[in-house]
């Protein structure tokens, strides 16, 4: 049987709707998009979006700005962070995580992660008790919680401050509870390719007041902070507003306004995402050669990619993989090479942090392709795509 190739693109998004562009494009007719250039009486649409984003995650609150990475620097530093601190992570993940630590002046150290893509606890608890670390910053990475009642009890257990990286878990759930509302603080992006799309920017989310108002001052608020749409009372702030400095990452107006009405969307997108995702994973499931990592019945995933191994997979015959998918249409990423590619880079190429040896990581990630799932493709895109990759792995 001669398969036909996937014509489809991969980094295509959906269109912005029109009612994100009309709002966008009242923006531009104000000529007001700094944040703070608003009427007396007037609330930005900054503000608006943290007010209308801290509904939806049932925080408390809620702050708007320049980008993902950047609301997890800043997350670090509000929550206290001292020169040279270490900062536990995950061993798999994107690089603004390991960035992000740096730029707060932060060193990180890499915890393993298991076979199933989550942060391996033993390791993490072994980690606490090597480093003293006081920091976690877990990454949810591609959308896999780990067990946040084991992780809890751990991060109870050892007094650990727990900043969520939520850039692959807007809207997911652990057991009913949303990703980003288990420790001091979180972190989302809107860059392109997660779950709201502004181009860029970053939202952060906490219970904490005075955790919450450094943040603000540190996003580049001045003594403007009385015009965030969920930001704490204007007295939290008093002691606080001339003893941090301002490191402007503020959003505007413009993302904001296009922003607002794909939150109103999300929940819809989410469904379209887990269709797509599991027409994928019902055909790959069939095959012997392709292992699907295991989802636990308390997570609630956001589908917006799909992980799969081939074990004892070599480097060669991984490569190989990867063009006889690319030659039928299909765009996957390993994160198994030496050898950063586009946004795909694993702990060996962060060479500012210290080599850390990471033998788990290192196995799983030998044999572990991933792929994006665009809603711009249909679901029988979707089950053509599954049938490539399945016909790939096949003839190896
Ligand atoms: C995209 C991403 C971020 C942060 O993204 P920005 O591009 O800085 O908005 C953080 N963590 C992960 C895992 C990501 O994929």
């Amino acid at each position: 049987m001669k398969i036909q190739p996937f014509t489809g693109s991969f980094t295509q998004q959906e269109a912005i709707s029109d009612a994100a562009i009309d709002a966008a494009v009242e923006v531009l007719r104000t000529g007001r998009l700094h944040r703070y250039n608003t009427h007396i009486d007037e609330v930005s649409h900054t503000a608006k979006l943290e007010r209308e984003y801290a509904d939806y995650q049932q925080s408390t609150y809620c702050l708007a700005c320049a980008s993902g990475g950047y609301a997890m620097s800043i997350a670090l530093q509000a929550a206290g962070i001292k020169p040279g601190e270490t900062v536990l992570t995950n061993s798999f993940t994107l690089a603004p995580v390991p960035g992000s630590i740096v730029n707060a002046r932060g060193a990180p150290v890499f915890v393993e992660i298991t076979n199933d893509l989550v942060l391996d606890l033993e390791d993490l608890q072994d980690k606490i008790k090597s480093t003293r670390a006081r920091f976690l910053l877990l990454s949810h990475m591609r959308g896999h919680l780990v067990d946040m009642d084991r992780l809890m009890d751990i991060v109870k257990t050892n007094d650990l401050l727990l900043i969520e990286d939520c850039a692959h878990t807007m809207g997911a759930q652990w057991n009913n509870r949303k990703s980003g509302n288990f420790g001091l603080a979180s972190c989302f992006s809107t860059q392109t390719y997660k779950h709201l799309n502004s181009g860029e920017g970053g939202l952060l989310t906490s219970d904490d007041s005075e955790f919450m108002a450094r943040a603000i001052m540190l996003s580049g608020s001045y003594m403007l902070y009385d015009r965030h749409g969920a930001a704490p009372a204007s007295k939290v702030f008093d002691d606080i507003r001339l003893d941090t400095p301002n490191c402007s990452g503020r959003m505007d107006n413009l993302r904001a306004a296009i922003l607002r009405p794909q939150l109103a969307q999300l929940e819809s997108n989410i469904e379209r995402w887990n269709e797509r995702y599991k027409a994928i994973e019902k055909r790959l499931a069939k095959n012997d050669a392709i292992r699907l990592p295991i989802r636990p019945p308390a997570e609630h995933y956001v589908g917006s990619s799909i992980q799969f191994f081939i074990e004892n997979i070599s480097a060669t015959a991984a490569r190989d993989f990867l063009i006889a998918n690319k030659q039928l249409g299909v765009e996957l990423k390993w994160f198994g090479d030496d050898d950063p590619v586009a946004f795909t880079s694993n702990h060996k190429s962060w060479r500012y942090i210290n080599e850390q040896s990471l033998p788990k990581t290192d196995s799983a990630l030998s044999g572990l392709f991933d792929m994006r799932i665009p809603l711009t493709f249909s679901l029988a895109d979707c089950e053509h795509i599954a049938d490539i990759i399945v016909a790939c792995a096949h003839h190896r």
